[in-house]
């Protein structure tokens, strides 16, 4: 599959390619070296935002550039391969819009979802508890009806975004029914206590938090969807964001690839370009077949959720390949540059190294996954 499967890519990633030298390298080392505690890049947020960015894939009408989700999907690529903790600022900012755009009231989106993608407000997906992870349905946040608002209590932990967020898009149970809800919730109250998580292995540029919800207030109008639907939305919203952490592997193994095709051919050993032995060849073929295989299983799922057919086992297959292609072609990465890739100074690889290991574990971990593609493939 060629790079551009889409003419329209061309146009993005030469767009994401400027705006990485003006926006993302000045600052990349920074944020990723920053000391705890790790402040939000509040600046670089608003610039992607306003780059468009963040509304790539949503409608004209509610401030996005209606473009299809194979651009998104590009874009993301993208600014991972420049920097993949820049690169999540911006896919955690589509995760938490989405349920809003896909099952909110027009009220809700004409009020949230033009500030979401200009990056004015911060919006958060908060579905994940302390006893709640792979198991999202054994929610124990609890909000309970007082005329014509929801109190709710609880605690939610690992939520990008979490410890910034303005509004959180919220799962949890109301009045101790069994089902999940979804809901929209102002952070900005005393009951809502959230701190930055400490000494997060990479992704460092985008920050993640725990919060504590203490009779938590919001409107009953607040309500997203139907009642009792939320554990399907946040499926949903799971599977169209599971291509987007599978472009994020793509970036992240695109950019492994081109280091060490680059450092082989420069680095010297018993006289001649280490490129020229069949050992790193080996590691390097390896490394470009798989990469293009994960493109592959990528841009199907886009192109079929563009094509508005059903995509979960695309979206699993997807997420799956392309985040253990990225853990192997940025470990094969680090074997080539040697004691260079090991140490951050002089390359990439270290860091590429912490910031690929999430992508196995955020929205749905690899066996989670399997789960998925096996209950599709032989039946539940
Ligand atoms: C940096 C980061 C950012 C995140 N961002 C968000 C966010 O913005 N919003 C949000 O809501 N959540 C977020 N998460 C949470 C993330 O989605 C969960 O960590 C993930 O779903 C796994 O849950 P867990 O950590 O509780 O692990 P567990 O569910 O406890 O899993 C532990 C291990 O058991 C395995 N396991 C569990 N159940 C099964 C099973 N049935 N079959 C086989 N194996 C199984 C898992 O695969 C894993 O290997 C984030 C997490 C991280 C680390």
């Amino acid at each position: 599959m060629s790079k551009n499967i889409d003419p329209r890519q061309e146009a993005v990633r030469e767009t994401v390619k400027d705006f990485a030298e003006k926006e993302i390298y000045p600052v990349s080392r920074e944020l990723d070296q920053m000391p705890e505690p790790r402040k939000f890049p509040r600046e670089l947020y608003r610039k992607i935002g306003q780059a468009g960015f963040i509304g790539l894939a949503m409608p004209e009408k509610y401030g996005g550039q209606g473009k299809s989700h194979v651009e998104y999907i590009t874009l993301i690529e993208e600014l991972c391969y420049h920097d993949a903790g820049i690169g999540l600022l911006c896919a955690v900012a589509e995760l938490a819009t989405y349920p809003i755009l896909n099952f909110g009231s027009d009220e809700q989106k004409e009020k949230y979802v033009p500030d979401c993608a200009s990056g004015k407000i911060i919006p958060a997906f908060v579905l994940t508890e302390p006893e709640a992870g792979s198991d999202a349905a054994n929610q124990k946040t609890i909000a309970v009806e007082n005329g014509n608002e929801y109190v709710i209590n609880g605690e939610k932990i690992f939520i990008m975004h979490g410890d910034v967020a303005d509004l959180a898009v919220l799962f949890c149970k109301i009045d101790g029914k069994p089902k999940i809800n979804t809901m929209l919730v102002d952070t900005n109250q005393p009951g809502w206590k959230a701190r930055t998580l400490k000494n997060k292995m990479g992704m460092r540029a985008a920050t993640t938090g725990g919060i504590h919800l203490t009779d938590v207030k919001t409107p009953t109008g607040n309500l997203l969807g139907e009642f009792g639907k939320g554990f399907r939305y946040a499926m949903q919203t799971l599977d169209s964001a599971r291509v987007g952490v599978a472009a994020q592997g793509v970036g992240i193994a695109q950019r492994a690839l081109d280091e060490s095709v680059a450092y082989s051919k420069k680095r010297q050993a018993f006289g001649a370009p280490i490129a020229k032995l069949q050992a790193i060849q080996w590691m390097i073929a390896d490394m470009a077949t798989r990469l293009e295989a994960a493109r592959c299983l990528t841009y199907k799922a886009a192109m079929k959720q563009d094509n508005g057919e059903r995509f979960s086992l695309e979206a699993a297959m997807a997420k799956l390949y392309a985040a253990e292609t990225a853990n192997f072609c940025v470990d094969r990465a680090m074997q080539i540059h040697g004691g260079y890739g090991f140490i951050g100074e002089f390359s990439i690889i270290e860091k590429l190294y912490r910031d690929q290991r999430v992508l196995e574990i955020y929205e749905g971990t690899s066996e989670v996954q399997r789960l998925v593609i096996a209950g599709n493939v032989i039946g539940r």
